[in-house]
C-alpha cells in the first residue's frame, strides 16, 4: 500500500441545470440542482484512496455545512483527514456551476482553501517524511506549494505538482518539484512558452514533465533525452471531468513501480474515469482498474 500525502483544495461543487444561461439581471427557473464534492486536492485524494493508496489529506474547509459534509465524505472514502482544518468564520471553497446543454459556466470561490498555510503543511511533516509520494496542485496558495516542495525535498520524498489551474511558475519552484503533470495548455502557461510545440517544451525540462493530452495519453522526455509516449486507452468517453485528477492520483499511487508503469496505470485509470459521469463519480476502484487491464 503506497503512502501518499495530498496537499490541496477541498470544494463543494454546486451544479444548477438550466434551459439556457441567464442574461445579466435576469432570474431564470432552473431544472435541477445537485451538490458534488470536488476540488482538485480532494478529488486526487479520493481517486488515490480508491486505487488502494493510504492517503493523508492536508487542506482546509470552512465552518459551514459544506465543510462538515466534505470532511465526512473524505472519511467515507478512507482518506485520513486529521490534517484537514476547519477555519472558523470562513466559507468552504465552492464552485458554482451552471450547466446548459453541453456548455457550462463556472465561478470558483477559494474560501477556506486560501486559509491553508505553510504552518499547516509543517504540522504534517511526520506524514510527509513517511510518505512514498507527495501530491499537490495550484488551488491553494503558492507559498503552501513551495513549503510542501521544500519539505518533500528535505525528506527525499518525490513530489508531483499538478500545475492546475496553471500560472507561470518560478524556476526555483520547478527545481524543487520531482514531476510536473500539466496538460498541453497548462504546460505552455507554466513555462511561459507561447505556442512552442510540446516536444520542445518537454525537452526544456528533461526528466520532469509528464504531459497529458486527452485521448492521446501522456508524454515525457526522460533525463537522458529519451522521448516516452504512453498512448491513451480507447474508450467511449461520456464525461471527461476528473480525468486529469484521476491521472494524477494513479500516477502518484503507482510511481513506486517506476515512472513508465505509473504512466500506463494513470492513462488506464483516467480512461476508465471518462466512461462515467462526474469527477469523483467516475473514479475507478483498484479492482476495476485491474479488470480493465487484464
Ligand atoms: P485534463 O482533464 O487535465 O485536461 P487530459 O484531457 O489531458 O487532462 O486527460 C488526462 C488523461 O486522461 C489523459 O492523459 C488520458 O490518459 C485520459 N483521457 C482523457 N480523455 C480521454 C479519452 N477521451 N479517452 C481515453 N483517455 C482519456
Amino acid at each position: 500500500m503506497p503512502k501518499l500525502v495530498v496537499v490541496g483544495s477541498i470544494n463543494m461543487d454546486l451544479v444548477a441545470l438550466a434551459p439556457r444561461f441567464p442574461a445579466p439581471g435576469e432570474t431564470l427557473s432552473g431544472e435541477r440542482f445537485a451538490t458534488f464534492p470536488g476540488g482538485k486536492g480532494a478529488n486526487q485524494a479520493v481517486a488515490a484512496s480508491r486505487l488502494g493508496a493510504e492517503v493523508v489529506m492536508v487542506g482546509c474547509v470552512g465552518s459551514d455545512l459544506f465543510g462538515r459534509d466534505l470532511v465526512a465524505g473524505l472519511n467515507k472514502e478512507g482518506v485520513d483527514t486529521r490534517h484537514v482544518h476547519t477555519i472558523e468564520g470562513v466559507a468552504s471553497g465552492v464552485a458554482c456551476i451552471t450547466v446548459s446543454g453541453a456548455e457550462n459556466n463556472i465561478i470558483v470561490i477559494a474560501g477556506a482553501n486560501h486559509a491553508l498555510t505553510p504552518e499547516h503543511v509543517a504540522a504534517a511533516e511526520a506524514e510527509i517524511a513517511a510518505a512514498d509520494v507527495v501530491l499537490t496542485q495550484l488551488e491553494v496558495p503558492l507559498a503552501v506549494v513551495a513549503a510542501t516542495a521544500a519539505l518533500a525535498k528535505k525528506h527525499g520524498v518525490p513530489l508531483i505538482l499538478n500545475p492546475a489551474p496553471a500560472v507561470h511558475l518560478p524556476p526555483a519552484l520547478l527545481d524543487e518539484v520531482s514531476y510536473l503533470t500539466p496538460n498541453e495548455h497548462e504546460l505552455s502557461i507554466v513555462m511561459d512558452a507561447g505556442s512552442t510545440p510540446f516536444p520542445d517544451m518537454l525537452e526544456r525540462l528533461p526528466g520532469k514533465v509528464v504531459m497529458t493530452k486527452g485521448e492521446h495519453g501522456a508524454y515525457h522526455v526522460a533525463a537522458d533525452g529519451t522521448f516516452v509516449h504512453q498512448p491513451g486507452f480507447t474508450v467511449s468517453a461520456v464525461d471527461t471531468t476528473g480525468a486529469g485528477d484521476t491521472f494524477n492520483a494513479a500516477l502518484a499511487t503507482y510511481l513506486p513501480l517506476g515512472l513508465k508503469p505509473a504512466m500506463r496505470m494513470a492513462c488506464a485509470a483516467a480512461a476508465l474515469s471518462v466512461t462515467r459521469l462526474g469527477a469523483q463519480g467516475g473514479m475507478p476502484q483498484q479492482d476495476e482498474l485491474d479488470a480493465f487491464l487484464k
